[in-house]
């Protein structure tokens, strides 16, 4: 298996996380000894946040190019009454328009959730390189819980995928979002 690649079998997104660390994308830690994966992935919560400030839910998603934030996104499905405006789909939006490129060839997407179809669809329209995602979302995550569209060879264009990074916090920010909207 080249660096960097890491494959998943489904529900093993704990290891998943590990293996992320120890391949390491690039390594280096940043000064809270986070891996370069987790730094970004904490970039994509900080967007979910501002998803959960305006009553959405809470999703975030950022891409990198060349070590640096290229664009940013969180799900505004509500506030912009577009059903497609989740944070992966809004991102890359952002990213397209910045580079004045359709394709995303060297960029990759870090988002809070395990994409749907929707969105991993327009990650290989784009040509997104590499999707890391925070925790597996059983309704609708298509890599894996919901359906399952890592097949190498099943697109014209294969995105490298890992899940599980910082799986809890990802997660406990939808888990409170979801409890709160129960008892308001
Ligand atoms: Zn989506």
């Amino acid at each position: 298996m080249p660096a960097g690649k890491v494959v998943l079998s489904v529900g093993d997104w704990r290891r998943s996380a590990m293996a992320a660390l120890k391949t390491n994308l690039r390594s280096g830690e940043n000064g809270m000894g986070e891996t370069t994966a987790e730094h970004w992935m904490r970039l994509a919560l900080q967007q979910a946040e501002r998803a959960r400030a305006v009553g959405e839910v809470p999703v975030g998603a950022v891409i990198v190019a060349d070590d640096r934030l290229l664009a940013d996104g969180y799900n505004r499905t509500i506030t912009d009454t577009d059903p497609t405006a989740h944070a992966e789909i809004v991102a890359i939006r952002q990213a397209a328009r910045r580079i004045g490129n359709y394709r995303l060839t060297d960029c990759d997407l870090y988002v809070t959730l395990e994409p749907c179809i929707m969105c991993l669809g327009a990650c290989v329209q784009a040509r997104i390189r590499r999707l890391f995602f925070g925790t597996p979302d059983p309704r609708w995550g298509c890599l894996g819980s919901r359906l399952d569209l890592r097949a190498p060879e099943l697109f014209n264009h294969t995105i490298e995928f890992s899940g599980g990074i910082l799986a809890d916090e990802c997660r406990a920010l939808l888990q409170d979002f979801f409890q709160q909207r129960r008892h308001s």
